[in-house]
């Protein structure tokens, strides 16, 4: 053997091998990465809030024979259950043949996104133009929601309780709505703020009409015609967007991206692209020995407070009720349980590759990215998985010959990040963060690989098959 194939070879056995996920995996796996991801595509355009994301999971579990699950109901080895928790999330268990207090296996993603949210009293005339005021939902860069076409989603809850669903700029022949931006011919004194106050909070107002009810020069006349054609449309008044919530998001349909079409663009990656995953993972998962859980939450983006967020007790109450119907007991079923937090990592961008460190920040199309502590200033606000786990989820990546990498949020002190994988952890729960890699993540148009994707879903199924 010559001496450049000894090294070649040794070079192959000791180092860390960070290749292209496209160059390890076969025609048919290439194309069954692209068939995977026309139905996660399609689940983007149908489901781009939580409340949508949650109808079509649910639509997705019903056909696939998941059942509501009621406290107090018998559970056996096999039964496909799910609950909702107001509208908001839901969680699905495949019950396992293992006793239950060897613990669960569970999946966990968010179904919210970074968007614009209404006020509660949103609407007014200024100039001749009706508009919306917005308090923004999760971290955005703000100058990037205008000037692009926004829908509105969402429900409003009339003063006699009654609730109206709302869905307008998706159809081809809505009309869709608009944040204005200054021409740069004027834009001279906006051009020198900073980039984070180039479009301020106040500054994110939703154009939403400017012809005046029946003509007239009245003042108010622009707004009145609006509030005329939604009392037509939807019977309210001004007062029932009180106690509404309605979301304002990109209008822009999910799309191939590439002449080679190996990427999706769209609104929402962060994160059906874990969400729909391990939603198929659940429903693909046909006979597993723990009983697996996947658990698709709310208000991620908001630091996971709130009743349908994971720091409150749902998904706690739902693994009890779960342990109790099969004789056992919540703390002995969690403490034995493992969870994988199913949520997104930044990919290293080309055009702004300093933000990373090489070596340890995850690539788009090398695979899943199994992140061991998220954080900022020191790993503060990370659970940190044990060795021993990522041991664990590393050995059964690579025994199914999983694509994956391992990577972290950006460079020491360049900024950070968190997800739910502390919140689970907090349980006592074995938790490791584990996604797909986003370019432009919390733009209203993010990034991902389709290898990436399909190497998501294959993890969570084998991780619930486990
Ligand atoms: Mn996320
Ligand atoms: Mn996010």
């Amino acid at each position: 053997m010559s001496e450049n194939n000894e090294i070649k070879e040794l070079k192959e056995k000791l180092f860390l091998q960070r290749k292209n996920g496209c160059t390890r995996i076969n025609d048919e796996e290439l194309a069954a990465c692209d068939k995977f991801c026309e139905g996660y595509k399609s689940f983007l355009d149908s489901s781009k809030t939580e409340r949508e994301a949650v109808t079509s999971s649910v639509k997705l579990l019903e056909s696939n024979g998941f059942v509501p699950f009621k406290k107090g109901m018998s559970l056996n080895a096999g039964d496909r259950v799910y609950t909702v928790n107001r509208g908001k999330a839901v969680i699905a268990s495949i019950i396992g043949t293992a006793p239950i207090q060897e613990g669960t296996r569970i999946c966990a993603a968010h179904i919210d996104s970074p968007r614009l949210d209404l006020k509660q009293n949103p609407v007014y005339e200024d100039n001749d133009i009706a508009l919306f005021k917005t308090h923004y939902y999760g971290g955005i860069k703000k100058y990037q929601w205008t000037a692009i076409p926004l829908s509105l989603h969402g429900v409003i809850i009339k003063a006699d309780g009654e609730s109206i669903t709302v869905c307008i700029g998706e159809d081809e022949n809505d009309p869709v709505f608009c944040v204005t931006d200054l021409l740069p011919h004027l834009a001279n004194e906006q051009m020198k703020r900073p980039l984070a106050q180039g479009i301020k909070g106040e500054e994110l107002n939703i154009i939403i009409g400017s012809r005046p009810f029946k003509n007239t020069d009245e003042s108010g006349a622009v707004k009145l015609n609006i509030l005329n054609i939604l009392f037509e449309k939807y019977g309210i008044t001004e007062a029932d967007f009180i106690s509404a919530e309605l979301e304002a998001v990109p209008a822009f349909k999910a799309k191939d991206i590439g002449f080679d079409r190996s990427m999706i663009g769209s609104y929402g990656h962060d994160d059906r692209v874990c969400a729909y995953p391990s939603l198929m993972a659940a429903i693909d998962c046909k006979a597993p020995v723990h009983t697996t859980i996947t658990v698709l939450t709310d208000k991620e983006e908001i630091g996971s407070d709130g009743n349908t967020g994971l720091l409150s007790s749902y998904l706690k109450f739902f693994i009890y009720d779960i342990a109790e119907a099969l004789g056992s007991d919540g703390r002995t079923v969690l403490s034995a349980s493992e969870c994988l937090s199913a949520d997104v990592n930044a990919a290293l961008d080309p055009t702004f590759p300093e933000v990373n460190e090489r070596n340890n920040c995850a690539y788009i199309n090398r695979g899943v990215v199994v992140t061991k502590f998220t954080g900022s200033r020191g790993k503060s606000g990370s659970s940190d998985a044990s060795a021993e786990f990522t041991g664990r989820v590393r050995r059964l990546l690579d025994k199914e010959n999983i694509i994956w990498q391992t990577g972290e949020l950006g460079k020491v002190d360049e900024g950070g990040g968190g997800t739910v994988a502390a919140y689970i952890a907090n349980l006592n729960v074995d938790t490791i963060d584990l996604g797909v890699p986003v370019l432009s993540m919390h733009a209203p148009y993010e990034i991902v690989s389709k290898l990436d994707t399909y190497m998501a879903y294959r993890a969570f199924l084998a991780f619930m098959n486990d």
